[in-house]
């Protein structure tokens, strides 16, 4: 047995299997061989069996995360079907004598290379999906498992050193109890997608990979941060016990989802949701949120080999905006970089792309991609309660020349004779120091804050969200933090705007008073987290709470802050 500390990235426990999510080992022997007939079989049956596995994975992701997402395994289904792939293959097996493997790779290298290097966009996206689809016919030929998250069929907990966001949104829970991986923090993105999900995870290990092999048990216990891998009839005891009262916890939860968010005077707070795709919604409704704080709209970009066109988008909006109704949605415009990449940008690799080419730096100098979004959005707005926010606002000119933008299509649209909500509020995310320094004078000019604190602290702490090294500077509480964002809300409120927080601080059972008492208007969170939020805040003094303010703002360490809240609120 052994005992792994890691994050707390998802509550809950699992308890199952291990599944070893890995690049598999596709080196083999170029052979010559004698009877070629064999070697096309062989070509044929791994090629079956690479369709079949698509189509399970297409129908999949359709259900899981739409129709978008699973059009890109539709053209991996294409290619595998081409005869114009297909015979050069079967002819080189026969001319060289060689195996099917060594056909294969040669022939989707000729192709790959050819199409990488056309002007035409399409065509060099038909070399990404070559490399994709032949790296799974290979795996088959060599007889080598290939990890299919979508597909895997028994109840298993998945061990993996990183789950890319793309891996994670396959993720089946009806059998991936859990996962746990060697490196991540609480922030990033696929421990959000985990909690979205509602998957217990434990990141940021260091070690499991290391220590779980493939079918032996193990306990995640996304709670406290905890992985036992082989774990003792105790310890199973324990962790069914700690998982039926967890339960019973969520059933308590949810006697408040239909209640207002209101603290013990009465005060109401809005408890909005962070989601990623319109399929997520259904959670919000479910735990009872009250809008849509944060709609991280990359993921529309994302597992697919193009950029969406403005009518995906658009049905993308409007699905979130009607599903929601008259409840406020906020919609961040494309924040890609960072962690998540997007491979057919083509963007060289940057040594720190956090602080590199992301969001709306990108997103200003290549304004095709950025319009495009603006007028799916704009054109939706009439479908409901649209807010828009730009991310990672560093200057008022960046914020300047995006609304600017933003103005621009919308009196284009306009002129075309389309509809375009005349009530849009348009906001940024706060999660730069030097916007925060000096909300007061962005406060002047947006109609609304969110304060993004999974970057805000990185960037303040200067420590980078990934890194598992440096997590222990992932410090919501500390005061500098604190302070930063108190001078967020002071500052909106100041101008008679709104200020809202759609960082993961948000739903942290700790900040909540904290924010209360700092005049935070709106916190958004993972669905999950808003029931357990709403029970807490029905017990929390707006007013108490405001009377410390300036204790914390002035302490100087995060414990201290801690304890006192600790002490305070009775955690
Ligand atoms: C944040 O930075 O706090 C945020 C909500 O954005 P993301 O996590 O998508 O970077
Ligand atoms: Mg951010």
């Amino acid at each position: 047995m052994s005992h792994i500390k890691g994050i707390a990235a998802s509550s809950g426990i699992a308890i199952a299997k291990v599944y070893r999510l890995e690049a598999p080992d596709l080196s083999y022997e170029k052979r010559t061989i004698d009877v070629p007939e064999n070697e096309v079989k062989r070509l044929h049956e791994a090629l079956d069996i690479s369709k079949s596995e698509l189509e399970k994975i297409k129908e999949h992701t359709k259900k899981s995360l739409g129709d978008e997402h699973a059009e890109i395994f539709s053209a991996h289904l294409l290619v595998l079907s081409d005869p114009e792939l297909i015979q050069p293959i079967e002819d080189k097996i026969k001319s060289d004598n060689v195996n099917a493997e060594a056909a294969l790779e040669e022939t989707a290298n000729m192709f790959i290379d050819l199409f990488k290097n056309m002007d035409n966009e399409y065509m060099r996206e038909r070399a990404a999906d070559i490399q994709d689809v032949t790296k799974r016919v290979m795996a088959h030929l060599i007889g080598v498992t290939f990890p299919d998250p979508a597909l895997i069929n028994e109840e298993v907990v998945i061990v993996a050193d990183d789950l890319t966001p793309s891996d994670t949104a396959q993720l089946n829970k009806q059998f991936v109890k859990g996962f746990t991986t060697d490196i991540g923090g609480r922030t990033s993105h696929s421990a959000i997608m985990a909690r979205s999900l509602e998957i217990p995870a434990v990141v940021g290990t260091k070690e499991i990979t290391g220590k779980a092999q493939k079918g032996t048990m193990i306990i995640v216990d996304g709670i406290d941060g905890d992985v036992i891998v082989d774990p003792s009839e105790q310890d199973l005891d324990k962790y069914r016990d700690k998982m039926a009262r967890f339960e019973e916890q969520k059933q308590e939860w949810a006697k408040l989802k239909d209640e207002a968010t209101v603290t013990s005077e009465g005060t109401h707070v809005e408890l909005a949701a962070n989601i990623g795709t319109p399929e997520d919604v259904q959670g919000v409704l479910d735990n009872g949120g009250e809008g849509v704080g944060l709609y991280r709209t990359e993921f529309l970009y994302m597992g697919k080999n193009q950029l969406p066109t403005e009518e995906e988008q658009f049905d993308a909006y409007k699905s979130v905006l009607e599903q929601m109704g008259d409840k406020p949605v906020v919609v961040r415009t494309l924040d890609i970089g960072g962690d998540k990449e997007l491979d057919y940008l083509e963007l060289p690799k940057e040594l720190n792309p956090f602080l590199g080419f992301r969001a709306i730096r990108l997103c200003l100098e290549r304004d095709d991609i950025f319009r495009t979004q603006l007028r799916a959005l704009l054109r939706a707005s009439v479908h409901g309660n649209l807010k828009i926010m730009f991310p990672m606002i560093a200057t008022l000119e960046e914020f300047r020349e995006a609304k600017n933008i933003l103005n621009e299509e919308k009196l284009k649209l306009q002129e075309e004779g389309k509809d375009v909500s005349e009530n849009i509020e348009v906001g940024i995310m706060v999660e730069i120091p030097s916007t925060a320094m000096i909300a007061r004078r962005f406060a002047k000019e947006v109609d609304f804050f969110s304060i993004g604190t999974n970057d805000l602290i990185q960037y303040t702490m200067a420590a980078d969200r990934m890194n598992e090294r440096v997590s222990y500077l992932y410090q919501p509480y500390n005061p500098a933090i604190l302070n930063l964002i108190n001078n967020v809300i002071e500052a909106a409120h100041a101008e008679g705007k709104w200020a809202g927080m759609c960082g993961e601080m948000a739903g942290d059972s700790i900040a909540i008073p904290i924010l209360l008492g700092l005049g935070l208007d709106e916190f958004s969170m993972s669905a999950t987290s808003i029931l357990p939020a709403r029970t807490q805040l029905k017990d929390l003094s707006k007013e108490e709470m405001a009377s410390v303010k300036d204790t914390l703002l002035s302490m100087g360490t995060a414990d201290e802050v801690v304890a006192f809240i600790k002490e305070k609120t009775n955690q």
